[in-house]
C-alpha cells in the first residue's frame, strides 16, 4: 500500500537521535531540550484552575474565546504595532499548529516556501506536508547568520509563495535588525511574496535591542502571517496554546482548518492564556533575567575553551557554538560529549545542512547543570586537542 508520498520526504529529527542515544544513560547534563524550564507562572495556573471550576469545559469558537481575541489584538496593537482587529487574530494549539494551518492555507502543489538554514526542522516537514518544495536560505556564521540579501533574493523563482522568517532564531539566536527586515519587506512587495513570521522568541532579545514585527512595517500587515506564542514567553509548552495575526481573508479559509481538524485551542488553556496577557509581565522579566544571566555564564565559559568559540546570541535561550576547530563533525562531536562525558546537546546539522561546524546548547536550564556542562565539555574537548 502506498502512503501518503508527502510524509516520505520527512527525515527523521536529528534531536531525536540524540535523545534517544541518551536514553537510560545517567548522570547526564542536558542542553539538549528546547523549553523553559520554569514551571508555569502561579497566577496563570490559578486562572486554569478557576476556569475549571466555573466550567470552561466546553468547545470554544473555533478560531477562540472572543474575549482572548480581542485581549490579544489589543497586545498585538500595543507591543508589536501591528494594527490588527480580533478578528485577523487566530488561537493556535501551539506555534506548531499555527505554522501548519499557514503553511495549508497558503500553498497548492509545488509552490516554494523560502526557509532558514540553519532553522527549526518543522519548517521543512511542514511544507512538504502541505504539499510545497522548502528551499534553503543559507546563513551563515561569519555573518552570525543574519541574512544576505542577495543571497535571499537568488532564492526567489517565479514558484515561490512565501519566506519564512524566524527572529529570534532557533537555533542560531540572531535577532534580525530593522534594516534587515525593511530590506526583505521590500523583496517581499516586489516579488508578490507572503512572510509567515514566526516571532515565538519575542520576549527574549539580549543587550537592549527592540524586537520588531515585519507586519508593523510599511505594507507589510496586508502580506504577512506573524506567529507568537506562550510556550516560550510564559513557560506554558504544555499547554499547547499560541496565537497568529493574519489577513481577514486568509483568517476566512483558516477557519475551515480548524472546524475539521483540532476544532479549537483548550478551553482551559486559553482562559489561562489569557490570564497570562492581561496580568503582570513581571514573570516574563524574572525569566528573561535567568536567561541573560546563564547566557553570560555559558557563552564566557564557551569561549574560554580552545576550539570552541560562540557569538554570544542575540535572543533566545540558544547558544549555536562552532565547534569547526575541533576537527569533528558537529554529528559526531554529539555524540563523543554524550558517550564520553554525558553532555547532551543537538548536533547543528540537524537544523540544516548549513549547521555543519556547529553545535546548539539550550540554555533554559539551571546555572548548576551549566557550569558542571562547561566543565565536561571542556575536558572533552582538550582531549581532542
Ligand atoms: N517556532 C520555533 C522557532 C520554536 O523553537 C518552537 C518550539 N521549539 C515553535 C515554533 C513551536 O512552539 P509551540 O508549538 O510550543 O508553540
Amino acid at each position: 500500500m502506498e502512503f501518503n508520498v508527502n510524509l516520505k520526504k520527512i527525515k527523521p529529527s536529528g534531536i531525536r537521535k540524540l535523545f534517544d542515544l541518551a536514553q537510560g544513560k545517567k548522570d547526564l547534563v542536558s542542553f539538549g531540550i528546547g523549553e523553559p524550564d520554569f514551571i508555569t507562572p502561579i497566577h496563570i495556573r490559578k486562572a486554569a484552575k478557576k476556569a475549571m471550576d466555573e466550567g470552561y469545559t466546553r468547545y470554544t469558537p473555533n478560531l477562540g474565546f472572543p474575549e482572548f481575541r480581542k485581549a490579544l489584538a489589543i497586545k498585538l496593537n500595543q507591543k508589536n504595532k501591528i494594527s490588527v482587529t480580533p478578528e485577523e487574530v487566530v488561537v493556535t494549539s501551539g506555534g506548531t499548529e499555527a505554522l501548519f494551518f499557514s503553511f495549508y492555507t497558503l500553498l497548492n502543489p509545488g509552490d516554494e516556501v523560502i526557509i532558514p538554514d540553519p532553522g527549526f526542522v518543522t519548517y521543512e516537514s511542514q511544507v512538504y506536508f502541505a504539499g510545497g518544495t522548502p528551499i534553503h536560505f543559507p546563513l551563515w556564521g561569519e555573518n552570525n547568520f543574519h541574512p544576505h540579501l542577495e543571497e535571499l533574493k537568488n532564492c526567489v523563482t517565479p514558484k515561490t509563495k512565501a519566506i519564512l522568517l524566524n527572529s529570534p532564531s532557533n537555533p542560531t539566536g540572531a535577532a534580525f535588525n530593522k534594516n534587515e527586515l525593511l530590506a526583505i519587506a521590500q523583496l517581499v512587495q516586489e516579488k508578490d511574496l507572503i512572510v509567515i513570521s514566526d516571532e515565538l522568541y519575542e520576549d527574549i532579545v539580549y543587550d537592549n535591542r527592540k524586537h520588531i514585527s515585519i507586519a508593523s512595517l510599511p505594507g507589510m500587515k496586508e502580506r504577512t502571517i506573524s506567529i507568537f506564542g506562550f510556550s516560550k514567553s510564559y513557560a506554558m509548552t504544555g499547554w499547547r496554546l499560541a496565537y497568529l495575526a493574519a489577513p481577514l481573508h486568509l483568517v476566512k479559509e483558516m477557519a475551515k482548518l480548524l472546524q475539521n481538524t483540532s476544532v479549537c485551542a483548550n478551553s482551559i488553556a486559553q482562559r489561562a492564556g489569557q490570564a497570562a496577557i492581561n496580568g503582570s509581565q513581571d514573570c516574563v522579566k524574572e525569566m528573561f533575567t535567568a536567561y541573560s544571566e546563564r547566557r553570560n555564564v555559558l557563552t564566557k565559559g564557551l569561549n574560554e575553551i580552545s576550539g570552541l568559540s560562540c557569538h554570544a546570541p542575540e535572543g533566545t535561550f540558544y547558544a549555536f557554538v562552532d565547534i569547526s576547530k575541533t576537527g569533528m563533525s558537529s554529528d559526531k562531536l554529539a555524540v563523543y560529549l554524550l558517550e564520553g562525558y554525558g553532555v547532551v546537546t543537538v548536533p547543528g546539522t540537524a537544523f540544516g545542512a548549513q549547521g555543519e561546524g556547529y553545535i546548539r546548547l539550550s540554555f533554559a536550564t539551571s546555572l548548576e547543570d551549566i557550569k558542571e556542562g562547561i566543565r565536561r565539555i571542556k575536558k572533552g574537548i582538550e582531549k581532542i586537542n
